[in-house]
C-alpha cells in the first residue's frame, strides 16, 4: 500500500487536502489528510497539488505509417511528462487509417509494448465504411470520427453529409465526432500573412457544418461531439441544440485558448492549425463558453509532423501542415491562462480529466476516487518554468520559449511512477471502451 498524503488534491471537481490509497493498480480509499493507514507514505510539498492523471481524447501519433511524424513511444512519453496517463488515438495520419477492424488490429500491434502510459483508440467514419462501424465498436473503439471538409491526407476523405454514418450510429448508441467545417465556405489560402489564412477559414464555415451536424444528430438521435470548436459564434447553436435534448459534446484545445490571432507572427508556420486560432474577442468568448459549460472539455489535438512540412522556410500558410505540437504542454498552458482569468485548477482538471474520460467510456480515468485507476499527477500551480526539453519525436511548437505556470513534477500510471526520459519497459496498456 501507498498513502499519498496531499495538503491540496484534487477530489470530486473540488481542491481539498486528502490521504490516498493506493493498493497496487488503483486507488483504495480517499481518505481525511491525516487518517491513519499502512503503508509507504509519501507526503507532497505545500505548493504541490494532488490531481487525477489528464485524459487527452484527441491525439494524433500517427504511426504506423506516418512514424517520423510522431509515434506511440515518444508521444505517450510526453504525455506521462505533462501529467497526462491516457491518450485516445484518432484515426488518421496513421496508414492504414482506422477504418475498419483489420486496421485497428495493425495499429493495436504497432502500439503493443511501446507505450508508456495508456492509450484507447478511435475509429474512422469515411465514405462507404458505414458496415463497418458497428465492428469498429464492438471491438472496443471509444467511437469514430469523421470529417465535415477535406481531412489533408488523401486516405481519410470528408463525409458529404454525416446522416447516413449516425443513422448506423444510433442503431447502437455509439458515438460521432467530427471536424466540422464546411468546405464551401473555406477559401484557398496561400502567402505568409496570418490574417488572410484566418480569412480563408472563417468562424461562419465552422458554425455551418456544426448545423449540419446538429441537425442529422436530430434527426437519428444519435450521440455526437464537436472536436476543436475554435469559433465562438456556434455556442449559441450548440446551448440551444442541447437545451432541445440533441445528444452533443464539444471540446476546444489549449491554442484556442492560449492564443490569439493578433499574437501570430506573419509566416510563423507553427501557429498553423484548422479551425485556426482567431482573435481575441473570440478567445474570450470561449472561456465564457467553457464557464458556462456549453464547453465541455479541453484536450490537445496534439497534430505534430517533420519540420519541413511546416514549410518554415517560406513562411506560406497555405503550404504548410496544419496541426498544433502540444501533448506535453496541455496542462500548464491552460492553467495558466486559466489562472489569469480567475479560473480554478480544480475547473481545469475536470475539463482535462473527468470530462474527457466520461466522453470516451473510461470510468475507472480521470478521478480520484476509491477503485479507480492509480494515475496521478502532481502539479506545482505556482512554478513557473520555461518550455524547453520536449519529449514529442520533432519540438517545433508555438509553444517554444514561454513561461508557464503549472509545473508538472511527478506522473503516476496505474499505482507505479512513470519517468518520460527513460525509453524502458513501458507500462502503458491498450484500452478498450468501458474497460479501465
Ligand atoms: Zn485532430
Amino acid at each position: 500500500m501507498i498513502v499519498l498524503r496531499a495538503p491540496r488534491a484534487v477530489v470530486d471537481g473540488v481542491e481539498r487536502p486528502a490521504a490516498v490509497l493506493v493498493a497496487g493498480e488503483r486507488i483504495e480509499a480517499v481518505l481525511p489528510l491525516d487518517a491513519p493507514a499502512a503503508g509507504r507514505e509519501v507526503v507532497l510539498a505545500p505548493d504541490e497539488v494532488l490531481v487525477p492523471g489528464l485524459v487527452d481524447s484527441h491525439v494524433h501519433v500517427n504511426e504506423p505509417g506516418r512514424t517520423e511524424w510522431e509515434g506511440f513511444a515518444t508521444a505517450t512519453r510526453a504525455a506521462a511528462a505533462g501529467g497526462v496517463t491516457t491518450i485516445v488515438d484518432m484515426p488518421l495520419n496513421s496508414l492504414p487509417p482506422t477504418v475498419d477492424v483489420a486496421a485497428l488490429e495493425v495499429k493495436r500491434a504497432a502500439a503493443a509494448g511501446r507505450c508508456a502510459v495508456d492509450v484507447a483508440f478511435w475509429g474512422g467514419a469515411v465514405p462507404g465504411n458505414e458496415h463497418q462501424l458497428r465492428a469498429l465498436h464492438d471491438a472496443g473503439t471509444v467511437g469514430v470520427k469523421c470529417f465535415l471538409i477535406d481531412s489533408g491526407v488523401p486516405e481519410f476523405p470528408p463525409l458529404p453529409d454525416p446522416g447516413p454514418a449516425l443513422a448506423e450510429i444510433a442503431a447502437f448508441d455509439g458515438l460521432l465526432i467530427a471536424h466540422a467545417e464546411d468546405g464551401a465556405l473555406v477559401t484557398a489560402a496561400a502567402g505568409r500573412r496570418y490574417a488572410d489564412f484566418v480569412a480563408s477559414r472563417p468562424a461562419a464555415a465552422e458554425d455551418s457544418a456544426i448545423g449540419l451536424l446538429l441537425r442529422r444528430a436530430r434527426e437519428t438521435g444519435a450521440r455526437v461531439h464537436v472536436v476543436h470548436l475554435s469559433s465562438a459564434s456556434a455556442l449559441p447553436l450548440l446551448a440551444a441544440a442541447r437545451a432541445d435534448g440533441v445528444r452533443v459534446t464539444v471540446e476546444t484545445c489549449p491554442h484556442y485558448l492560449a492564443l490569439t490571432a493578433e499574437e501570430v507572427p506573419d509566416g510563423d508556420t507553427r501557429f498553423k492549425c484548422c479551425p485556426p486560432v482567431r482573435g481575441d474577442a473570440n478567445r474570450d468568448a470561449l472561456w465564457r463558453g467553457l464557464a458556462d459549460g456549453v464547453i465541455d472539455m479541453v484536450v490537445s489535438d496534439h497534430s505534430p509532423c517533420p519540420p519541413d512540412l511546416k514549410r518554415l522556410d517560406t513562411g506560406d500558410f497555405g503550404a504548410a501542415w496544419g496541426g498544433i505540437s502540444s501533448l506535453q504542454l496541455g496542462l500548464p498552458v491552460v492553467w495558466t491562462e486559466a489562472r489569469r482569468r480567475g479560473r480554478t485548477l480544480a475547473e481545469v482538471v475536470t475539463w482535462m480529466a473527468a470530462r474527457p474520460a466520461a466522453l470516451v467510456g473510461l470510468p475507472r480515468k480521470g478521478r480520484i476516487a476509491a477503485g479507480a485507476d492509480a494515475d496521478l499527477a502532481v502539479v506545482a500551480p505556482d512554478a513557473e518554468f520555461t518550455v524547453g526539453e520536449l519529449h514529442h519525436r520533432h519540438p517545433l511548437t508555438p509553444y517554444a520559449g514561454r513561461r508557464l505556470r503549472g509545473a508538472v513534477r511527478r506522473t503516476w500510471l496505474r499505482g507505479a511512477p512513470v519517468d518520460p526520459a527513460v525509453d524502458g519497459a513501458p507500462r502503458g496498456r491498450l484500452l478498450t471502451r468501458g474497460t479501465a
